[in-house]
C-alpha cells in the first residue's frame, strides 16, 4: 500500500485538528518528512507520533495543509466519489436542487463539503472547478470521473478554471471533456440568465446571492432599483420581473454590462432597464443621480487577507455612505461584504459607522448571508464569507 510522507505537529498543535478545525498553518509544524512536493497528500501527526489526519500540502503560504479526512481512510478514487456523492446528495435531498426551475448551483463548497481548496459549481449540464489548492489540481482529473458518474447523467461537461485561483500552478483554464455549450442558458427561480463560463467571472456567475436575489424581487414590485456592482444583472432581472419600474445597473467591467444587457433582452422589460459602465465610487459622487427606493451594493472582495482589512473597512464605509446618500426616504439598503477576513460584527459595526454619518434613522430587517449550497462546516466559522444587511432607511 502506499505510503505517505509525513508531517509532525509541535506539541499542543493537535488541539485545532482535534476540534476538526481543517486548516493546519505552518507554525504548527515541527518537522516533516524531506521533498515533500507542492500538492502531495501527507499525512499528519502529533508530537507523539499519533495519526491526526491526511491532507493536501502546500509551502509558501501560511495554511501548510489543508484536511481531507481525519479517519483511517485512502485518498483515493473512492474517495472523491465518497465526497462528490455526499455532495450531491445533500444539494438533492435537503435543498431539491436542481429542479423545474433551477438549474445552476454549487456543488462542492470547499470546507463546508469537507474538501478545502475545491470549489465545484454546476449549471445545466456543465460543471466548472475552481482549484484553491495544488492539490486539488493534481487530482482533478479524479474528480471529473467522480462529478460525471455521481451526478448520475446530469453532468456532461467539465471545465477547469484554476489561473485566477491560483496564478502560480501553471495550469490552463481548459475542458477536461468535450467543449460543452457557451453561454450556458441557466434558470435561477425561475429567471433565466445566460452564463459564460469560460469568459465570465470566476466558474461565470455568482449562485451564492440566489436567496437574496429572491428577496430583492419580494420588494421591488412598484419600486425604483440601483444595482451597484451589478455584475451580469443577477439582483436587476429579479427585480424588473417582480414589477420594478425602473432598474439601473452599474459595473465597472463593459464585458459584465453586455452581458447584462443579454439577460434583460431576454425578459419583456428592457425598457425600464438602463446600464452604466462605470466606477461605483467615481459615479455615486455625483450629484446628478436621483435617489431610488431601493440600492444594492454588492462589491467584490475588498479584503483578500488580514493585512488587507483595515484599508478594507475603511473602502466599505465610504461605499455605504455614498450608497445611503442615494436611498429615497422610506426606502431599503440591500448591502454585502464577501471579504471572508471581514467578520460578521466588524461588517455590522462598519455599516453603523457609515449610517452614523448619514445622521439617517435605520432598521435592521434582515441578516443576509450566502446560500445552503455554499455550507459553513460548523468547525470552520471562516467559511461563512458573505455577510449582508437589508436596512429600512427613513
Ligand atoms: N451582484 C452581482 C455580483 C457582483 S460581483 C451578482 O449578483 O451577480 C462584483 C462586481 O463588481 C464584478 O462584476 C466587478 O466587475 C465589479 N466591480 C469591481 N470593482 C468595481 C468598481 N469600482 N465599480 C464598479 N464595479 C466594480
Amino acid at each position: 500500500m502506499h505510503q505517505n510522507k509525513t508531517i509532525k505537529l509541535a506539541k499542543g498543535r493537535e488541539q485545532s485538528v482535534l476540534r476538526f478545525h481543517p486548516w493546519i498553518f505552518s507554525g504548527a509544524i515541527k518537522q516533516m518528512d524531506k521533498d515533500i512536493a507542492d500538492g502531495e497528500i501527507i499525512t499528519v501527526l502529533d508530537y507523539q507520533n499519533n495519526i491526526l489526519a491526511k491532507g493536501h500540502y502546500q509551502s509558501g503560504t501560511s495554511i501548510a495543509v489543508r484536511i481531507l479526512t481525519t479517519e483511517e481512510e485512502e485518498i483515493n478514487a473512492s474517495f472523491w466519489h465518497k465526497r462528490i456523492k455526499n455532495a450531491f446528495e445533500y444539494r438533492k435531498n435537503i435543498l431539491h436542487l436542481p429542479n423545474n426551475t433551477t438549474s445552476a448551483f454549487r456543488l462542492i463548497h470547499g470546507e463546508g463539503d469537507r474538501l478545502p481548496g475545491l470549489i465545484i459549481d454546476v449549471y445545466h449540464h456543465t460543471a466548472v472547478i475552481q482549484c484553491h489548492s495544488l492539490g486539488m489540481v493534481k487530482v482533478q482529473n479524479l474528480i471529473k470521473d467522480a462529478v460525471i458518474e455521481q451526478s448520475a447523467g446530469m453532468i456532461q461537461y467539465v471545465f477547469t478554471k484554476n489561473k485566477e485561483s491560483l496564478p502560480n500552478a501553471q495550469n490552463e483554464d481548459q475542458w477536461l471533456t468535450e467543449e460543452g455549450p457557451t453561454p450556458i442558458k441557466v434558470y435561477e427561480n425561475g429567471h433565466t440568465f445566460l452564463v459564460d463560463v469560460v469568459k465570465g467571472q470566476k466558474t461565470g456567475f455568482f449562485l451564492d446571492q440566489r436567496d437574496n436575489r429572491q428577496m430583492v424581487g419580494e420588494y421591488s414590485k412598484g419600486k425604483s432599483v440601483l444595482n451597484l456592482f451589478s455584475y451580469t444583472g443577477g439582483f436587476s432581472i429579479y427585480a424588473l420581473k417582480e414589477g420594478a419600474t425602473k432598474v439601473t445597473s452599474i459595473d465597472v467591467s463593459k464585458t459584465a454590462m453586455s452581458a447584462c444587457d443579454l439577460n434583460v433582452a431576454e425578459t419583456d422589460f428592457a425598457n425600464d432597464h438602463e446600464s452604466i459602465t462605470a466606477n461605483v465610487m467615481e459615479y455615486l459622487k455625483s450629484d446628478e443621480i436621483p435617489p431610488y427606493d431601493i440600492v444594492i451594493v454588492d462589491p467584490p472582495a475588498f479584503a483578500k487577507s488580514v493585512a488587507k482589512r483595515h484599508n478594507a473597512v475603511q473602502a466599505y464605509k465610504r461605499l455605504n455612505m455614498l450608497a445611503l446618500d442615494k436611498v429615497k426616504k422610506g426606502g431599503l439598503l440591500f448591502t454585502f461584504s464577501c471579504s471572508q477576513v471581514v467578520g460578521t460584527q466588524l461588517f455590522y459595526d462598519t455599516i453603523v459607522a457609515a449610517a452614523i454619518e448619514s445622521g439617517r434613522n435605520i432598521r435592521v430587517m434582515h441578516h443576509l448571508s450566502q446560500g445552503a449550497d455554499h455550507p459553513v462546516n460548523l468547525f470552520h466559522p471562516e467559511g461563512h464569507y458573505l455577510k449582508g444587511l437589508l436596512l429600512a432607511v427613513e
